[in-house]
């Protein structure tokens, strides 16, 4: 769909942007694909795509490992990859980089191995009521093993968290905090830079989950001094497969492993296996290479694009949606927070969200429905499931006019 002369305006030219996204030329059910479904995966440009296939014609190799030609080319090409994240996230170091398959991943890493160490009987683990399963699940498993409780701020009804009670909470028992970034559910931006010197002022480490941040707002890790950040690729223009750990070096070195295998060892024997420092000692086996060349085809991108731009346009997008949306008879947003990126819940009275996502899609418009992982956040609502829209960088204006044609068509049907 054509971008408007405003959405030109207002920094990022989303036409000549959408040329660079070839799924997005293609139709749905006869409509043009008005693909509205970004904080679930978003689609890759040409530059990635072309990226990994360069990689697999020109560099392929198994890296670190090897001699030959092919092996250290492929091991630059990694290195290089983890070198973008770093100036991504602007980490102090490379080697507090460490690569693995998702935001998941990282979050297990960290419970498994930081959260074991430190988290014992009778102590807490402090997350929120909007975090993604990814973010409760792990801290769960952890609490049980060890007889330690795992402590839920609360949100209030517009989604946002209740940081008074958030500081309550805290307490001398609290061994890590883990907090998502921005909510998958809700769109709600957490003032972490907020919650992470309250939490240090009680020398409590804190997991950011950035997993929906990263597309939408730059991030300085060493600005907001969180202990742990995670990402996945897939939601930031990148692969899929691949997923980000940063972590202060010094306590990355004081962690023990995670999984045992190639590559983590600096020397093994059947009695004694000493680990490679890090962030070898996080990476056993192979990674996956080419995942990490197209995130860093992915970063090099946005970076082109310029993530203030990118957050500008997509803020216009959240506006002009929330705008239209609410002032449709029988809609109710989910999640009305002060500070928002890229989501738009949103329930109709009377229609089940399964019954929505289904209609938008005989119009081509891709949507989520459901509870999104994120089964506490809807049963704080009183909800069972919501219908999704989550915006990227290549979303325009009119795609929203086909979203709110789509639900009035919705509330024709179950009128
Ligand atoms: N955290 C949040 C807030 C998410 O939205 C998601 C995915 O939707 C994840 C974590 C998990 O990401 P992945 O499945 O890529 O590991």
């Amino acid at each position: 769909m054509k971008a408007s002369p405003q959405e030109i305006a207002s920094g990022l030219d989303v036409e000549r942007i959408r040329a660079d996204f070839p799924i997005l030329r293609q139709q749905a059910h006869g409509h043009p694909l008005v693909y509205l479904d970004n904080a679930a995966t978003s689609q890759k440009p040409k530059a990635v795509i072309d990226a990994i296939v360069r990689y697999y014609e020109r560099d392929n190799a198994n890296i670190h490992r090897g001699v030959h030609y092919l092996s250290q080319q492929a091991t630059e090409e990694f290195e290089a990859a983890r070198k973008a994240v770093q100036l991504f996230l602007h980490a102090a170091r490379p080697s507090e980089i460490i690569f693995l398959r998702g935001a998941t991943e990282a979050i297990n890493l960290v419970a498994q191995t930081y959260g074991r160490v430190h988290v014992g009987a009778g102590d807490e683990v402090l997350i929120t009521a909007m975090e993604h399963h990814s973010n409760i699940v792990p801290w769960q498993m952890l609490c049980d093993e060890k007889g330690a409780k795992l402590r839920v701020a609360p949100i209030n009804d517009h989604g946002e968290l209740i940081l008074e009670e958030f500081e309550r909470l805290l307490g001398p028992r609290t061994k890590i905090v883990a907090i998502g970034h921005v909510s998958n559910a809700l769109g709600t931006i957490n003032p972490i830079a907020k919650i992470i010197k309250m939490a240090h002022a009680k020398n409590v480490p804190v997991l950011v989950d950035g997993a929906q941040a990263v597309p939408h707002v730059a991030v300085n890790v060493q600005e907001l001094d969180c202990d742990f950040y995670v990402f996945s690729s897939h939601k930031l223009y990148g692969p899929t497969g691949v997923g980000i750990l940063y972590g202060k070096q010094a306590l990355l070195e004081a962690m023990p492993p995670y999984q045992g295998g190639g590559d983590m060892i600096s020397s093994v024997t059947f009695e004694k296996t000493t680990y490679n420092k890090v962030p070898h000692k996080f990476e056993a086996g192979t990674p996956d290479m080419s995942g990490a060349v197209g995130l860093r085809a992915a970063i090099e991108y946005l970076n082109k694009l310029g993530m203030e731009n990118i957050a500008a346009h997509e803020h216009e997008l959240l506006e002009y949606a929330t705008q239209k949306v609410s002032a449709i008879p029988g809609v109710r947003i989910v999640g009305t927070a002060k500070e928002k990126a890229g989501v738009l819940s949103f329930v109709i009275e009377g229609v089940h969200p399964h019954d929505i996502g289904t209609i938008l899609d005989q119009e081509g418009i891709a949507i989520r429905t459901g509870h999104h992982c994120a089964q506490p956040v809807m049963e704080r609502f009183g909800i069972d499931a919501t219908a999704r829209a989550s915006f990227a960088l290549y979303n325009t204006k009119e795609e929203v006019d086909a979203l709110l044609r789509g639900i009035k068509k919705v509330e024709e049907v179950f009128a």
